[in-house]
This record gives structure tokens, C-alpha cells and sequence, in this order.
């Protein structure tokens, strides 16, 4: 099930679908995006990560034939209002029902949990819908060290087998827990960041043999000669040690790229990783390319097949998640082989 929120992690669902095609769902949280899928022909499953949030919204489910969650009373009670028109409808979904196992976000408790699947399997027998799959998400599937943590993986799954009918299926893995937790992730497992080849942690996508999806490249734009004492961009915050060249990168935050990378912040150019120098700025950043014959047209990497995106969110005090989904709607998309990625 792959896992396609947030327009597929920032890469636009337009362009990663043709990827995707062995998927048996896709998942995701957003209708219009699930509407959008629709009219474009994804004729598999599509699974509501958070389930239908209104009454219209379950009603518009099961008209664009989506499978969800249900992780509240609310939307328990709801289902079983609607007990009619499920009764009635062609479509059948399938429901993923949620429990809560030590991440205290969504779904219901295990105090909870045996009368609320006596009440799904009444619902399910009575609309002769598929028979649903218990569902968890993992806290600290992508921990390096589980000594200081409140739950495991292995906890959750201990405590969702407890609760699992016989004859239902279940589903736990996200990226972290299929990559470092294989034997817990369940019949259905959710791959997100690892679809798009970055990595959930503790070890590097390389590690894990995942190569990016996305570059975020960019050029050189001018070149300045600093002397000792002089500083570059706003707030003056790197001031030059010694005769210092600044490359001047047309990428700023108004692109995606993090306002908050320090000074030292990995930027590829030429072969190598330079360092970012400067505060970066909307239209702008200013790397340390002192010693490099370079000019104006030189092309960067801001992050891609040389510069894991994981390794630029680090020093950034972020993840690679949060910068893959923060690209801005001004950066042109092309779609093609990543340069430098056999
Ligand atoms: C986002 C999400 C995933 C995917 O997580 P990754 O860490 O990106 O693999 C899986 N399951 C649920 C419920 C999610 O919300």
C-alpha cells in the first residue's frame, strides 16, 4: 500500500503514478487527491489513512469506491447511522480499524477494542462488507536505541495480536518498521518516505539501498570575492576568515529550501559537498566555493543522487520528510533520469 499523502511527499501524484504501479492501494488522506485519482484512471485501491471525516465524506467514499479508517467513536457511529445505505451501496469498502497501541494519537484503546470490533463485525455482517483489517501505526520503528523509549515495535504488535479476531488481517509497517522491523510490519504494510527513496532512520538510505526519487538542483548565479572581515547576506552572519569565494545560488526559501540551515549545511557543487555560508534567503543561498575555478551557470545540488536529502535536513534540525514536502509551487518539475543515479 503505497503511501502517497501530502501530493506524494511533494513530488506531485501526477509524476510518481506510472512508479506505482504495483501497488495494490495507494493511501492517502486528502479526498480531492483521492478524487483526482480517480479521474486519472487508478482503478486499484485507494485507502483513507484518516478516514472520512463528515458524513459527506463517507458518502463521497463510497461513491469514489475508497477503503478507510476508522479510528473514533464518531466515525463508529456514523458507519452504523448509515447502516442503510451501506446495506445498499455496490461498493463494498474495506475498513481499516485503528488502534491506538502506545503512539496516542489516533484510535481506539485496547479497553476499547473488543467492544468496538463486536460492533464492526455486526456492521460488516449486516452491509456483507469485506471482513477489516486491525491497524497501528509505529512510534519508534526508526529509534536507533529503544532502552529510554515507553513503547517498542515489538510492544504493538504484541498488543495487536492480542486483540486480532482470527480471520482478520492486520497492518503495522510504515517505511521504518518494513526496513528495520520486517517480522512486525503485518499483512498490509504502508511504505511512505521509502517509496521516494529517502530514509526513515536510524541509517542512511544508502544503508538501505533506497536511491532518491527527487533532485533539487539548481545554478550558480554570481560569484563574490570576500576579504578577511567582510561578511555575505542578511544579518551579516558569516563574515569571511581570509580571502574567501562566495557562490551565489539562485534557491531560497521561497523554493523549499530550510530559511534555518546553519553555516556548514552540505550544498554538491563541482564533485563535491561546499558548505553552506550565510543566511539563506528568499531567492537565495551563498555557498563557500573558495579554491574552485567556477562562475555563473555552474549547476548545484541541493540535495539528490550525491546529497541525501537526509543529510541536508540533519544539520537543518529536520528530516528529510519535511524538506521533500516543502518544495514551493514556483520550482519547475521535470520528470526524468536523475542525474548521476545509475
Ligand atoms: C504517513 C503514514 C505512513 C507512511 O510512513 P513513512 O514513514 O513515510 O513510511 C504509514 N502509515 C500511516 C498511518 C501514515 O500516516
Amino acid at each position: 500500500m503505497a503511501v502517497v499523502k501530502a501530493n506524494a511527499y511533494g513530488h506531485g501524484l501526477a509524476r510518481v503514478l506510472t512508479g506505482l504501479d504495483e501497488a495494490d492501494s495507494l493511501a492517502l488522506l486528502e479526498m480531492e487527491s483521492a478524487r483526482w485519482l480517480r479521474n486519472a484512471g487508478w482503478a486499484k485501491g485507494i485507502m483513507l489513512l484518516e478516514g472520512c471525516f463528515d458524513l459527506a465524506d463517507l458518502q463521497e467514499s463510497l461513491a469514489l469506491q475508497l477503503d478507510f479508517v476508522v479510528h473514533n467513536k464518531e466515525q463508529l457511529g456514523t458507519l452504523e447511522h448509515q447502516v442503510d445505505a451501506l446495506a445498499a451501496s455496490a461498493f463494498k469498502p474495506r475498513i481499516y480499524l485503528k488502534i491506538n497501541t502506545g503512539m496516542n494519537r489516533l484510535g481506539f484503546t485496547p479497553e476499547q477494542a473488543p467492544d468496538v470490533i463486536r460492533r464492526l463485525e455486526t456492521l460488516v455482517a449486516q452491509c456483507k462488507l469485506p471482513v477489516p483489517v486491525l491497524t497501528t501505526h509505529f512510534a519508534n520503528a526508526d529509534a536507533d536505541n529503544l532502552a529510554n523509549k515507553v513503547v517498542t515495535p515489538e510492544d504493538q504488535y504484541a498488543c495487536l495480536q492480542a486483540l486480532k479476531p482470527a480471520h482478520w488481517q492486520c497492518s503495522l509497517g510504515n517505511s521504518a518498521g518494513a526496513l528495520n522491523w520486517p517480522k512486525f510490519v503485518g499483512d498490509y504494510f504502508r511504505p511512505g518516505i521509502s517509496i521516494y527513496g529517502a530514509t526513515p532512520g536510524p541509517n542512511s538510505a544508502a544503508h538501505y539501498g533506497l536511491k532518491p526519487a527527487m533532485a533539487f538542483t539548481s545554478e550558480v548565479i554570481s560569484v563574490q570575492s570576500l576579504k578577511a572581515g567582510q561578511a555575505v547576506g542578511y544579518g551579516s552572519r558569516y563574515v569571511a576568515t581570509g580571502n574567501q569565494q562566495i557562490a551565489v545560488v539562485a534557491c531560497g526559501y521561497a523554493d523549499g529550501y530550510p530559511r534555518h540551515a546553519p553555516d556548514g549545511t552540505p550544498v554538491w557543487i563541482k564533485g563535491a559537498r561546499r558548505s553552506l555560508v550565510g543566511r539563506v534567503s528568499m531567492d537565495m543561498l551563498t555557498v563557500d566555493v573558495t579554491g574552485l575555478d567556477l562562475a555563473a551557470g555552474e549547476s548545484v545540488e541541493l540535495w539528490g543522487a550525491h546529497l541525501p536529502v537526509d543529510e541536508v535536513a540533519k544539520p537543518c534540525g529536520t528530516i528529510g520528510y519535511e524538506l521533500l514536502c516543502a518544495i514551493t509551487q514556483r520550482v519547475p518539475f521535470q520528470i526524468g533520469a536523475i542525474h548521476g543515479q545509475g
